[in-house]
């Protein structure tokens, strides 16, 4: 029997996508991107399909711990580093590399007796993001406070990250990158720029890491165009089966608050996924869905645990038969438009119940 709602993992494009990677950023080393469970994929399984990459980078120490208590020896990057004395110390014991950011941070580092030395950081700049990091003279301070810390590994890593790389009109990168190189020519340390989108659109950044997320798992950063424009292949595909099939009269509305009224008779077919699911409440009527492979529009409102489509182009549709909500066929960042949203959140937002089955 199929599962009800299922996720199925192509690991196999995992590698062929991190092969991508490679061809895109050929100089470059490769920090594959796996927090937030690995954009809901899963992180250790992600992990493991990823042995060909030459370090992991994830946001929190706790997940960095997850992964070496896997098994993982691989660098791991902690992208938001420590914020007190007890994570610090977690980083040291499980050789997690850190992002440093902030004066408290520099502080902490400072305090540690040169004992428990090996630390190995990114020290971070801002050039543009405000969110994390350190600017102008604040960055050349802080790298020079951190050098007398006998408590971590030189050379000090050099790392920033673009706010706006996903539009390529916008030259604000171009500001960010130049920004960069400016400050750290002297400094000895390797530097990461990229993330996917900088990967993809901004061909010839020097770095050493390039750090994607969103291409590893098959997926397009750049509003209009899917992961298949670049050679990617989706990694996740949303699967599900019509439970329910009937006819609606013109003029009858359909669902919560009948926000969906039939133009002609319908025939509605209703499907076992759901915001419970993780598909997303805001998809908008129209969305596409696949059932038998074959697309037909989603109506109404999505529910809990059902949404529905209008099968007129389908009269032979029955419950039990197949239906994708995306990936294979269907592009994922195509529905993301239709809820008004990005590929990342509806990846990250498969619930707890959806069942997953592996592909190696
Ligand atoms: C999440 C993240 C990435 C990966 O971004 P993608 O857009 O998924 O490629 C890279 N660097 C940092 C600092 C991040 O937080």
């Amino acid at each position: 029997m199929t599962p009800a709602a299922y996720v199925h993992l192509d690991l196999d494009a995992v590698r062929h996508n991190l092969a991508q990677v490679k061809r895109y950023a050929p100089n470059n080393k490769v920090m594959a991107v796996i927090k937030a469970n690995a954009y809901g994929h899963g992180i250790t399984r992600v992990a493991k399909a990823l042995e060909q990459a030459d370090g992991l980078a994830v946001a929190r120490v706790d997940e960095g711990v997850r992964l070496r208590k896997a098994g993982f020896s691989q660098p791991i990057t902690v992208l938001q580093g420590f914020v007190c004395v007890d994570e610090l110390l977690l980083m040291l014991q499980h050789q997690l590399d850190a992002v440093v950011h902030t004066p408290q941070q520099i502080s902490l580092l400072q305090q540690q007796s040169a004992a428990d030395a090996g630390l190995s950081i990114w020290l971070k700049m801002d050039t543009g993001m405000n969110r994390l990091g350190f600017k102008g003279a604040d960055f050349n301070a802080a790298y020079q406070q951190l050098l007398d810390c006998p408590l971590l590994k030189q050379p000090i890593n050099l790392i920033t990250h673009f706010a706006n790389a996903d539009d390529l009109l916008d030259d604000k990168t171009r500001r960010q990158i130049d920004r960069f190189n400016e400050v750290v020519s002297g400094y000895p340390g390797q530097r990461s720029i990229a993330n996917s989108a900088g990967i993809l659109g901004w061909p010839g950044i020097v770095s050493d890491w390039a750090r994607p997320g969103l291409m590893l798992y098959g997926c397009s950063p750049f509003a209009g165009k899917t992961g298949a424009d670049f050679g990617l292949r989706p990694v996740m595909s949303l699967h599900s089966r019509l439970i329910a099939v009937k006819n609606v009269a013109a003029g009858e509305t359909v669902g919560y608050s009948g926000t969906w009224q039939c133009p002609t008779d319908t025939r509605l077919g209703v499907i076992s996924i759901g915001y419970g699911d993780g598909y997303h409440r805001h998809t908008r009527a129209g969305a596409p869905v696949l059932v038998n492979g074959r697309r037909v529009p989603l109506i109404g409102r999505v529910s809990m645990d059902m949404i529905t489509v209008d099968l007129n182009s389908q009269p032979a549709a029955q419950p039990g038969d197949p239906v994708t909500l995306w990936g294979d066929g269907l592009p994922v960042e195509e529905i993301a438009r239709h809820a008004d949203t990005i590929p990342y959140t509806l990846l990250c937002g498969i619930t707890q119940r959806v069942q997953i089955v592996e592909h190696a």
